[in-house]
């Protein structure tokens, strides 16, 4: 079988819905005239995704407020947040060039979702022509919304984690009935929960052991031939053109992430100074059977953060250099992250967020060709 490819989930949303969005924070427009916008920039992302070859489309997460998010706010100013939630959260991570992106903070309980993915998806199969994919959150980003010390009055930290799961499971399961053929979750926290930063305190807690349990503890309600679609995306972060946890070891997750029982991985690689390594400790760590399940890993080829276009050769290259480590049977090809993970994302490399939409289908179009190459020339 030819090397597969799949993008993570996200593309960078044109200025005029950036504006929208603004509008709408602004009460300038309501609800369906921002949605209006959303599903333009929707419908204009999966036809492009279309033509660059790509397996599964997505809609670019066009009508989500961040790929984190969207469960639980309308933007990321907090218009339209869900029951239960005030705006001053944990940081979710503070970024190398100063700039920062909080959680909200739950007040009590229940825990509910305000919106599932699968609404992003119903709409998406009524436009794609190809399968449609969709990213949904993992329990491990959202456990950070309940405060880091004590109790909350009347609702415990065990009731959270259990309706949080409950809520997860949901949002996948929902997402594959209305028609995604693959469903990936984000992980961006865990290369971050060994950041060590003071200024950002959960990171000081050694919690990585606690997110991937937490994560299986949803994952494992899925069936092998499920969690065969069911993937994870890792990487240092990717918003406004800079990231959050590339210094941190790759190795403290890499040796670790695979005990996660997903049946695939999306993995930033390109922008490591030293890819051979994390093929090496991918190739050394996941695993042939994951309680029934092959563990595929997708490697980055593309750097999302650059306005440089990867050549198909290039993305060969790096590919062929992958099989030497990592069986070719279970080798994929991916982008480092999503392209545009939350709404409000200028692209500040780029010098426009529509200009980076032509770049990111130029870069997913030579990351198709790359791969094609690569499967020629290894012989699947
Ligand atoms: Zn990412």
């Amino acid at each position: 079988m030819p090397i597969p490819t799949e993008l993570v989930g996200s593309l960078p949303r044109p200025m005029k819905l950036q504006e929208a969005y603004q509008s709408y924070d602004d009460g300038a427009i309501d609800f369906a005239q921002l949605e209006a916008e959303q599903d333009k920039a929707a419908e204009d992302s999966i036809k492009r995704l279309e033509q660059t070859g790509e397996t599964y489309v997505t809609d670019g997460e066009q009508r989500e407020s961040s790929f984190a998010t969207y469960p639980i706010t309308d933007t990321l100013a907090g218009t339209g947040l869900a029951d239960n939630l005030a705006g001053d959260g944990q940081f979710f991570a503070i970024f190398d060039d100063g700039h920062h992106r909080q959680l909200p903070r739950l007040t009590g309980g229940p825990f509910r979702y305000k919106r599932f993915a699968s609404e992003f998806v119903e709409k998406n199969k009524v436009i794609a022509v190809k399968p449609v994919k969709q990213a949904v959150i993992a329990p491990s980003m959202l456990m950070l919304l309940y405060p880091l010390e004590g109790e909350l009055d009347g609702y415990s930290r065990e009731q959270f984690l259990d309706d949080l799961c409950d809520e997860v499971e949901k949002d996948i399961r929902q997402a594959f009935a209305a028609g995604a053929e693959r469903v990936s979750i984000d992980f961006t926290e865990g290369r971050l929960a060994n950041k060590n930063d003071a200024r950002n305190p959960w990171t000081n807690k050694d919690m990585l052991q606690e997110f991937i349990d937490l994560n299986n503890r949803v994952i494992d309600r899925f069936s092998a031939e499920e969690r065969r679609n069911i993937g994870i995306h890792t990487c240092p972060g990717g918003d406004c053109d800079s990231v959050h946890s590339k210094e941190v070891p790759y190795e403290k997750l890499l040796s670790k992430m695979f005990q996660l029982n997903a049946g695939y991985f999306l993995i930033q690689c390109a922008s490591e100074e030293d890819r051979e390594s994390v093929y090496e400790l991918c190739g050394r760590y996941s695993r042939e059977d994951a309680n029934g399940v092959a563990q595929v890993c997708f490697m980055g080829v593309i750097n999302p953060l650059s306005p440089e276009v990867e050549t198909p050769e290039q993305v060969k290259e790096q590919l062929v250099a992958a099989a030497k480590h990592i069986p070719v049977e279970r080798l994929g090809a991916t982008d480092d992250c999503g392209f545009s993970p939350f709404s409000r994302d200028v692209k500040p490399k780029h010098g426009s967020p529509d200009f980076a939409r032509d770049i990111a289908m130029q870069k997913i179009a030579n990351r198709v060709e790359g791969a094609r190459l690569a499967s020629e020339e290894l012989g699947v």
